[in-house]
């Protein structure tokens, strides 16, 4: 039998007498360190559903799903995923959609279905060829952030002209079967479609 050398018996003794250096989670609640970044939260208020922490997130773990029929944007954020690397937080148009939270234990489930989050959004659709725009809340929020310089895109001054009904509700939510015409330059369209108008008609 190897005797131990001296270096492992020094470190056994000093192991025994320093308290551990694991929590004792869950017999006790795990306390976090200053700046510790676990869970994302999200605030629906301040979330315009933009897409635009989907687009970053390194590990997938937000999805994103229209549905053209239901004119519904489903974002869907999987915590077992996540890798808590603060993109979604440092991107996040609002600045204030989703931060990063010090709760990291609570994630420790037996049903990962439970750290699933969901949140809905609703869609702004092309009426001419059914793309979708974006969600009226990022319209609107660009459009608070822009003031009376979001007048300059005709797409806002149409979303404003369907709010005011300056023209009858009946004739701006008439489906476009026939090809653009130049009344749809009034019409809630995307801006491939705008463009053709445009090339068209002026
Ligand atoms: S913290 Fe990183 S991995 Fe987690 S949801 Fe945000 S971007 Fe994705
Ligand atoms: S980037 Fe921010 S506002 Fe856009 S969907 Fe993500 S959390 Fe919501």
């Amino acid at each position: 039998m190897k005797y131990p050398k001296i270096r492992e018996l020094k470190e056994a003794v000093i192991s025994l007498v320093t308290p551990a250096y694991t929590t004792s989670f869950p017999r006790k609640p795990h306390i976090p360190f200053e700046n510790y970044r676990g869970k994302p939260e999200v605030d629906d208020k301040n979330c315009v559903g933009c897409e635009t922490c989907a687009n970053v997130c390194p590990s997938r773990a937000i999805t994103i799903e229209d549905d053209r029929t239901t004119g519904k944007r489903v974002i869907t954020r999987n915590f077992g995923k996540c890798i808590f690397c603060g993109m979604c937080q440092q991107h996040c148009i609002t600045g204030k959609g989703v931060t990063l939270s010090d709760k990291i234990f609570d994630l420790a489930v037996f049903d990962r279905n439970k750290v699933i989050e969901k949140q809905e959004k609703n869609l702004v659709i092309c009426k001419n060829c059914n793309a979708v725009i974006t969600t009226d809340e990022h319209i609107r929020y660009m459009h608070n952030k822009l003031g009376p310089l979001a007048f300059a895109s005709i797409l806002n001054l149409n979303l404003l002209n369907e709010k005011l009904e300056l023209v009858k509700k009946e004739e701006t939510e008439v489906e476009i079967r026939d090809g653009l015409k130049r009344k749809d330059m009034f019409n809630i369209i995307c801006p491939n479609c705008m463009r053709s108008v445009l090339i068209q008609y002026i």
